[in-house]
């Protein structure tokens, strides 16, 4: 059974640790150890977690897309985990209660998409790559996401056209499309909110790196 990360106040932190919750001082998180029951921690179960997505390291992906606006083109960036990134699994409700999310390992790497939170040294680091790569609005799909802007007219240019149609930038479906993105290696960890999905392999071997 996968590892349960409660969330525990600060207040009541004693509670948690005199019913047999542990403390993880590298995560800096209380969970339930192996052979405990998670059930009687329920009020700290984590339902509505701040990051969903966590890497001992990431990549700044660079890829070029055509503008819809000015029809040029102009790079766009993503984030790229490798593989071992672990994915927040939400709990479901079992008819009674909602059980415990938990942390998960993921055997391939993603593109993530739709990035609506994340630390200031991972911003720091695309913006490095791409200076207009900014926190904005989407009318398409109502909430505020990192973005990716044209570098001639400044457009927005939203993750759907990019991530999720059959011919975006981020999809590559041949060795050829793969050797035109650029991995940048960052040192450090990723963690944010964000969407991702399982690809399996993205011809990560064949993209360029810098
Ligand atoms: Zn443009």
């Amino acid at each position: 059974m996968p590892r349960v990360d409660l969330s525990v106040p600060f207040s009541e932190k004693d509670e948690a640790r005199s019913l047999g919750a542990r403390w993880d001082a590298r995560r800096k998180v209380w969970f339930v150890p192996d052979g405990v029951d998670p059930g009687r921690f329920g009020k700290w179960f984590i339902l509505e977690p701040e990051i969903n997505l966590r890497a001992s390291s990431y990549f700044v992906v660079e890829a070029a897309a055509m503008c819809w606006k000015c029809h040029e083109s102009t790079s766009v960036v993503s984030f790229m985990l490798p593989p071992g990134y672990e994915v927040f699994q939400f709990g479901e409700f079992d008819g009674e209660r909602t059980l415990p999310g938990f942390w998960s390992t993921m055997p391939d790497p993603t593109i993530v998409h739709y990035v609506e939170h994340i630390p200031p040294a991972v911003a720091d680091r695309a913006m490095q790559v791409k200076r207009n790569y900014q926190r904005n609005f989407s009318k398409t799909t109502s909430s505020a996401y990192w973005m990716n802007h044209c570098d001639h007219c400044g457009a927005k240019q939203g993750d759907f056209f990019l991530h999720c149609e059959v011919d975006g930038a981020f999809q590559p479906w041949e060795e050829e499309d793969a050797a035109r993105m650029v991995l940048h290696a960052c040192a450090g960890p990723f963690e944010g909110y964000a969407s991702w999905a399982m690809f399996g392999d993205f011809f990560m071997g064949s993209m360029q790196r810098r």
